[in-house]
């Protein structure tokens, strides 16, 4: 153990605290908890990816209860099924529950959609898809009501889904600070399991292809991105452990490739012959990562590939806040999953905005805004409504645009205390709150529900925030990152 110091930042002495900050920012660094940097401005410019910093993180391992920890692990392989279920019967997902989404932003979902009916059409050059799914909760435990529903499921990420690298280095560096004082901080393999469900994609897709010799792996990513780190951390365990190997590329660069004429490969490089066996998403989740139809194209020619995708349309649309408020309505859950009950003791109340009811919904959220959350279909952090803002759309949104909106209670979780690091500095020391995502991996195939190549849980991220913050991603500058500590 590096410290003995007590872990708890009330009972830490200011000495013992700013040793410990130096300790875990080293640690950090020393062992890559890293990502780009950015201007200290209020511009607050990426720096570019190559130069890094800490990422925040909590000095503590935040209280997490184990009972619900457990449910939430227990839920993964539910919702693995869910996912590909709804995405095998695609009428429900393409002709029902995202219809109205599209239409009020066709820009993009509308445009997923078209790609979607598109593949659909043309017919699935791929069976196998694959699933790297994770499933963010909150508690809910509302000051002096007396009411305690555990947790409560705030999204579920079908693309991009980040930090399982870092992750499951914030829980090795809490574990050797505070392991000593801290006994229950389970192991997190979220970086390993990861690796391993697309290293089982790859080998999948060296069977279906024997006669392809050189298969890699592509990331998709945004130019300028600032969480490479965690990414190219995925790389090298892909590489060093697997020999799988890993080429980057924009969606704009995947524009550029071209199909093998007679099975549809994904042929990266025409001169070495290197085919795309496994494609997967760190971007294109946002509309930004589509400043041109040249992207478009790119993502079209990836979906319309024999590639496994990582995901394909399909779950990326099952993702879509809209698809996740239209599960909720009474008889559709049992359609696609045989544990409709554990699943919707998570669910929180979500409220449709395209419904013939939809005045009384607005007028509820109108008279306590404080209690709802308004969620446009968009991913990566930043885009809700709270409060004063949620009142002046709700007053101003036209029929169309209601439909890409939702309204979901607003989950209320009990505080903790902690300490907040960005850049070797305490940043904040006072009441937190968090937010618990599972990682599920599913490699399954549409043409046989019995053919599932993968279906696990493999770990977890743990984002803090101080109590006042709405938001909460890490990337996007809210969170910090942290581990649970059992209780
Ligand atoms: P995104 O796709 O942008 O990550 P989320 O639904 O995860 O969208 O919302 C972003 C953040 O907003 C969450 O990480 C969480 O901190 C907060 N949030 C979202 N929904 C709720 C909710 N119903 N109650 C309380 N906080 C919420
Ligand atoms: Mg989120």
């Amino acid at each position: 153990m590096l410290t003995t110091s007590a872990s708890t930042s009330a009972t830490t002495s200011t000495t013992n605290l700013n040793n410990l900050v130096a300790q875990a920012s080293s640690w950090c660094t020393s062992f890559g908890i890293l990502m780009g940097a950015r201007e200290l401005d209020n511009t607050r410019q990426p720096l570019g990816d190559l130069i890094v910093e800490p990422a925040p993180f909590s000095l503590f391992p935040t209280e997490f209860p184990q009972s619900s920890f457990e449910t939430a692990y227990e839920l993964g392989k539910p919702f693995n099924a869910l996912v590909h279920n709804v995405c095998s019967q695609q009428d429900w997902l393409l002709d029902e529950a995202i219809v109205n989404a599209a239409q009020g932003d066709p820009d993009f979902t509308g445009r997923l959609v078209s790609l979607a009916r598109d593949v659909e059409a043309k017919g699935r050059a791929q069976n196998l898809v694959l699933g790297l799914l994770r499933s963010d909760y909150m508690l809910h435990k509302p000051d002096g009501t007396g009411d305690d529903t555990g947790i409560l499921q705030v999204e579920l990420n079908t693309i991009a889904s980040s930090f399982g690298c870092l992750s499951s280095k914030i829980s090795k560096m809490h574990k050797a600070l505070h392991g000593d004082v801290d006994t229950n901080l389970p192991p997190n393999l979220a970086d390993e399991g990861i690796a391993k469900g697309i290293a089982t994609a790859y080998q999948e897709y060296q069977k279906q292809y024997p006669e392809s010799k050189n298969i890699a792996v592509v990331m998709v990513v945004q130019p300028g991105e600032t969480n490479s780190i965690d990414q190219r951390d995925l790389e090298f365990v892909l590489k060093t452990k697997y020999g799988v190997p890993v080429v980057r590329k924009t969606l704009a660069e995947l524009a550029q490739c071209q199909y093998r004429a007679n099975n549809s490969e994904l042929l990266l490089d025409g001169d070495s012959g290197l085919v795309a066996g496994v494609v997967y998403y760190r971007a294109g989740y946002t509309p930004d990562d589509y400043p041109s139809d040249t992207e478009w194209k790119g993502r079209s020619i990836v979906e319309h590939s024999s590639a496994i995708k990582c995901p394909d349309v399909f779950y990326h649309l099952f993702g879509a806040k809209k698809v996740q408020q239209e599960l909720t309505r009474p008889g559709i859950l049992p359609k696609f999953s045989t544990e409709a009950t554990l699943l919707e003791s998570c669910f929180a109340k979500l409220y449709a905005l395209d419904d013939d009811n939809y005045e009384d919904v607005i007028n509820m959220a109108l008279k306590d805004p404080h209690l709802f959350v308004l969620k446009p279909q968009r991913e990566g952090g930043g885009n809700n409504l709270y409060d004063d803002d949620l009142v002046r759309a709700l007053r101003t949104m036209t029929k169309e645009e209601r439909g890409a909106y939702i309204i979901m209670q607003k989950i209320q979780p009990p505080s903790t205390t902690g300490v907040l690091i960005r850049r070797g500095k305490i940043v904040y020391n006072g009441d937190v709150v968090c937010e618990l995502g599972v990682f599920g991996i599913t490699l399954r195939d549409y043409s046989s529900s019995e053919n599932i190549a993968m279906d696990e849980v493999v770990g977890h991220i743990l984002r803090t925030k101080s109590v006042q913050t709405d938001e909460g991603g890490v990337a996007a500058g809210y969170a910090f990152l942290s581990s649970p500590k059992l209780v």
